[in-house]
């Protein structure tokens, strides 16, 4: 699923490759994915996008003030500029055809099929754009609103930064690359930590999230497969590799339906 870095890059592929371009339609082709009545699709017609943002998970694509389709790609969405012609597959949900040929597709390959859009006036319509939590890259994320943010919290710390409502944009991948770089356990209680603690993982947080920027927008081009590029993490899906730091084993723990990729010794042990 694309996280914050992810989708940060793909935003600014995305407003380069698709604003100002006329849009001749726009429609969908999975029932459902497209979760709102009003405004319709279909009246992009003769439009163009004007700006791409993003709040937490979600893509906004927006054709005019009160004119926006709220994107979550969920698990396996996917947007790939198709030219004229192209076939359409099975994986195709959405697809808007500009008036020079090329087209947009949102695709979802695979059988979970569960990215959604919503065309909207406001953004704030989308109770998950309108109840996200605080950007961790914005002036806004500071020490003491972390630890306001974990304050009475019984649950792990992972927990904490995976919470949209807490914090926007950050799942289970990034999570556990900033534990990693924060040195604490995985299992650790938000309750636990220590006000050092609390400024690691707000450093950490910053400085794992901006750096996948970074090493994402440098590898991707004009592309926009984003989620592909993850193979600079130090934990994520690496059970049995060295640790980058240490060179002990990573790790894994499976609990509640997510994996957690850890190192023993770098967050291992006592007082970690
Ligand atoms: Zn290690």
């Amino acid at each position: 699923m694309p996280e914050l870095p992810d989708l940060e890059v793909l935003k600014e592929v995305l407003a380069s490759r698709i604003l100002g371009r006329e849009i001749d339609s726009a429609r969908a082709l999975r029932p459902g994915i497209v979760k709102t009545a009003s405004p319709m699709i279909n009246s992009l017609s003769g439009r163009a996008f004007s700006s791409v943002s993003r709040r937490g998970k979600y893509l906004i694509l927006t054709v005019e003030p009160r004119f926006h389709l709220v994107v979550h790609l969920m698990v396996a969405g996917r947007f790939v500029l198709c030219r004229g012609g192209t076939k359409i597959t099975k994986a195709t949900g959405l697809q808007i055809a500009f008036a020079d040929g090329e087209d947009l597709r949102l695709i979802e390959n695979g059988p979970i099929k569960l990215a959604k859009v919503h065309a909207v006036e406001d953004p704030l319509d989308v109770e998950g754009v309108a109840s996200a939590g605080v950007e961790p890259l914005s002036p806004d994320f500071t020490v003491q609103l972390l630890k306001d943010l974990g304050r009475g919290r019984r649950c792990h710390v992972k927990k904490l930064l995976t919470d949209q409502r807490a914090i926007a944009g950050i799942g289970s991948a990034y999570a556990d690359e900033i534990m990693f770089a924060s040195h604490l356990s995985p299992v650790r209680y938000v309750s636990t930590l220590s006000d050092d603690e609390f400024v690691r993982l707000h450093d950490a947080t910053i400085s794992v999230l901006s750096e996948a920027i970074e090493e994402i927008r440098n590898r991707i081009g004009d592309s926009l497969f984003t989620d592909d590029i993850r193979d600079f993490l130090a934990v994520y899906k690496r059970t049995g590799e060295p640790c980058p730091i240490c060179g002990a084993k990573i790790a894994e723990i499976r609990y509640a339906n997510t994996r957690t990729y850890y190192c023993p010794v770098c967050q291992g042990g006592e007082g970690k």
